[in-house]
């Protein structure tokens, strides 16, 4: 029998392992895995680049003139076991990781038009299901009826731990607090902003990481996915 093909929703806080999870579950499942939020960096880092955000003001008339010249894909690198995001054809998934790029990306996703075309393209890509998508409006905005919805959080000092550490061993320099002040900075303009704000769907399923490995979470997830599409196997 063939198995049901279902849009898995992974929406949550910063820095807490969606991106790692989305990912060990679409390798599970042999769907398709999109990072929403490398979405955004992307687009901050184009406008970066630009010279339109310069000391955190951004300068809105341009980055929206300048959406349409955007062009954001993916591509799985199997050696790798992770996706890699392109810019316009160039590979940034590097440079998107960057502090800089943290620092600014909650401002630009806060602008509509930033998120309407996003979401288009987010929507094109779920068509055929078999997807998993990771962000902040997954569940809520992108893919309201997705069959599985899981909401992922863990402690603000777990998380700049994460990260710090993920930095490191890519050999970038960094600080701790600043790292710290960082996810709690984007928590905080993701949950109140106007537009899309971070916020747990009703039908949503709450993973609080903070003491959980990351094969512990992958096997709650699968058991949740066989629940949601009555496949008993484990
Ligand atoms: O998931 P990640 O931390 O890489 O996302 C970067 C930023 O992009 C978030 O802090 C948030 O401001 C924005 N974002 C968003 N909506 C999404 C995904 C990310 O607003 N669906």
């Amino acid at each position: 029998m063939t198995q049901k093909r279902i849009v898995i929703a992974i929406d949550g806080h910063s820095s807490c392992g969606k991106s790692t999870l989305a990912k060990s579950l679409a390798r599970a499942l042999g769907y398709i895995y999109i990072d929403s939020g490398a979405m955004y960096r992307a687009v901050t880092l184009y406008a970066l680049r630009k010279g339109w955000i310069v000391n955190g003001q951004t300068n809105n008339k341009k980055i929206l003139g300048g959406l349409s010249d955007i062009r954001i894909t993916f591509q799985w690198d199997e050696a790798a076991g992770k996706n890699t995001t392109f810019l316009n054809g160039e590979n940034v998934e590097e440079e998107i990781r960057k502090l800089e790029v943290s620092q600014n990306v909650s401002p630009i996703s806060t602008l509509a038009e930033v998120r309407h075309e996003m979401v288009k393209q987010q929507r094109a890509n779920g068509l055929k299901k078999g997807i998993v998508m990771d962000g902040r409006d997954i569940g809520t905005v992108v893919f309201p009826d997705a069959e599985l919805k899981i909401f992922m959080t863990a402690t603000p000092e777990i998380r700049a731990q994460r990260r710090y550490n993920e930095l490191i061993e890519k050999g970038t320099e960094v600080n701790f607090q600043e790292i710290l002040r960082n996810v709690e900075d984007r928590d905080a303009m993701d949950s109140t902003r106007e537009i899309s704000p971070l916020k747990i769907a009703d039908d949503a399923l709450i993973l609080d990481n903070s003491h959980l490995t990351r094969e512990e979470q992958l096997l709650w997830s699968l058991d949740r996915f066989n629940e949601r599409t009555g496949n008993n196997e484990s």
